[in-house]
């Protein structure tokens, strides 16, 4: 599969799926899908040797890329970030990024990316433990 698909969307929640990860291809963006109001999630694999094909940065929001498998270089401001399955990568808005997969294996990662400075509250200072 190469784009992600809506298998669920009630008021209080949304599900959908990219189907299995080893067999993900390309790029996929949720956001529209679930109907998330604070923050834009995308899956992206890349072939060994592949890089994503532009330089980009934000006008506002911040990215977190955690990398669920293979091994790749993040070029962040001009400087090559190695990475491999289980990082995760802050970038600030205004950093120029690139992603390469340097490895043998597709680099598979999701990005997430909300509004820098907008998280007021999270885990214990948000979250209601129900009895
Ligand atoms: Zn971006």
């Amino acid at each position: 599969m190469n784009k992600a698909e809506l298998q669920k969307s009630t008021e209080g929640y949304s599900i959908a799926t990219v189907g299995e990860l080893s067999a993900f291809e390309g790029k996929a963006f949720v956001k529209e899908l679930l109907g998330t109001s604070s923050i834009e999630l995308s899956f992206g694999t890349l072939s060994p040797g592949q890089s994503v094909p532009f330089f980009h940065h934000h006008k506002q929001n911040e990215e977190v890329y955690v990398v669920l498998s293979g091994e790749g270089v993040f070029i962040l401001d001009g400087k090559e970030e190695p990475v491999a399955s289980g990082s995760v990568v802050r970038v600030a808005p205004c950093v120029s990024r690139n992603t390469k997969c340097t490895g043998s294996v597709p680099l598979v990662y999701i990005c997430i990316q909300g509004k820098a400075g907008s998280l007021e509250q999270y885990t214990m200072t948000d979250g209601v433990v129900e009895q």
